[in-house]
């Protein structure tokens, strides 16, 4: 499942949508169904039942099947299923120096997915031919009848998302406001151009409907080290384009460790990937910048053993640290290749705890650390949320369109 469709409306909803949207959630989790099993399942009346299921054959959102009472007497009861191809949308997002595309429907289901490589002197050119690949090889393979709603891109770095321009990234230091609205203006596209971070934090939300009434911070660290935070469900974001830069809040003044942002003594400096590499080949010469190559050492039982990561690790707890007494969050989602080690995250949760100061023990017993084990899959299909919550708000509405 996508998300949850029960909820598309929210609580001020009418009651025929509200309606609307649980038959069609209904059917979508636990279909094929006749219509009888729905009067039951959510005890609705089965002229209530009748009418609404005719809207949602009508606007193709269910499928009519064979009787579910074939051979026995009275009226047949057919059996509904969704149609999720109904409608679909294009994600792409960013993985070390991979642009991943797929495209998705309202089922969740990757229809087909895609990838380029964009090396690390890549500039805009070069990046727009791969958005442009991307989406001729997606746009193909959009099935008949389909109905594509549109292109929700997360990437790194500094976004605009309000004229879909990606302003930079320290992973590809070449690429300068690229104005990616425009090309798919051009192309006749809806378009979003988000934070990865912001939405794998809308992926996490939707995925714990429980956090949405609390308040949950993103933390990541690999490559580089950031955040993201919600507060009861709402993801801030910031006109500057960057939110939660705490990879570069400066720890050593007097470091003579340089940044890649181009200051010294950030935390990065001290304990992102980029900055261990050099330490790390002292003992793995071989070493590439590769997540499959990182995460194989990060996994190593004795990590501690390894030059430079208990610092590293020391630095990170303290940022963490930091942030929770900035956030007071109920809960802090770990994500990057890092967290996957259960050695590194129980000594991070110790200096957290250890740095808490006897007042705040009054109400703070425990901090609830979650690691996000899959990486930044979850924007494959948090990516297309807003276009298909738009579109299946407005069918699963009284009388759909
Ligand atoms: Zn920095």
């Amino acid at each position: 499942m996508l998300f949850n469709y029960s909820t598309i409306h929210g609580p001020h909803a009418k009651q025929k949508d509200k309606q609307k949207a649980e038959i069609f959630s209904c059917i979508a989790n636990s279909g094929p169904l006749s219509r009888r099993d729905i009067t039951h399942t959510l005890k609705l009346r089965s002229t209530t039942v009748s009418n609404i299921v005719g809207e949602l054959v009508a606007d193709g959102l269910l499928r009519e099947g064979l009787s579910k009472n074939l051979g026995r007497p009275g009226r047949p009861d057919l059996s509904l299923s969704p149609v999720f191809d109904r409608m679909s949308a294009i994600s792409l997002f960013v993985e070390d120096r991979y642009l991943i595309g797929s495209l998705i429907d309202i089922g969740g289901r990757v229809l087909r997915q895609a990838q380029v490589y964009v090396p690390a002197d890549g500039g805009n050119e070069i990046c727009l031919e791969g958005v442009d690949s991307l989406i001729k090889t997606l746009f193909s393979e959009v099935p008949t009848g389909c109905e594509l709603l549109g292109v929700g891109m997360s990437v790194v770095g500094t976004v605009n998302t309000g004229r879909g321009i990606w302003v930079n990234a320290d992973r590809w230091p070449e690429i300068r406001n690229l104005d990616l609205g425009k090309y798919f203006q051009r192309k006749g596209l809806n378009f979003v151009l988000r934070r990865n971070l912001d939405i794998e934090l809308e992926y996490m939300l939707e995925k714990h409907p429980g956090s949405r009434k609390e308040n949950t911070i993103l933390f990541h660290w690999g490559f580089g080290v950031g955040g993201a935070y919600a507060y009861q469900g709402r993801v801030l974001d910031s006109p500057f384009g960057r939110v939660m830069d705490i990879g570069h809040t400066i720890i050593h003044p007097h470091s003579d460790k340089k940044c890649r942002c181009g200051v010294y003594g950030c935390v990065e400096s001290e304990a992102a990937i980029y900055a261990l590499l050099p330490t790390l080949r002292h003992r793995y010469p071989d070493l590439r910048e590769e997540s499959e190559d990182i995460e194989k050492i990060l996994s190593y039982p004795e990590v501690f053993e390894i030059p430079g990561i208990g610092a590293a690790v020391d630095t990170v707890g303290l940022c963490l640290s930091n942030l929770f007494k900035i956030f007071y969050p109920h809960r802090i989602f770990l994500v990057g290749a890092f967290i996957r080690n259960e050695k590194i995250v129980g000594r991070l949760e110790k200096i957290l705890l250890e740095t808490f100061y006897p007042k705040m023990k009054d109400t703070v017993h425990h901090v609830d650390l979650e690691v996000i084990r899959d990486g930044f899959t979850g924007c494959t299909w948090a990516n297309g949320y807003p276009f298909f919550r738009k579109r299946l708000k407005e069918l699963l509405s009284g009388n759909g369109n």
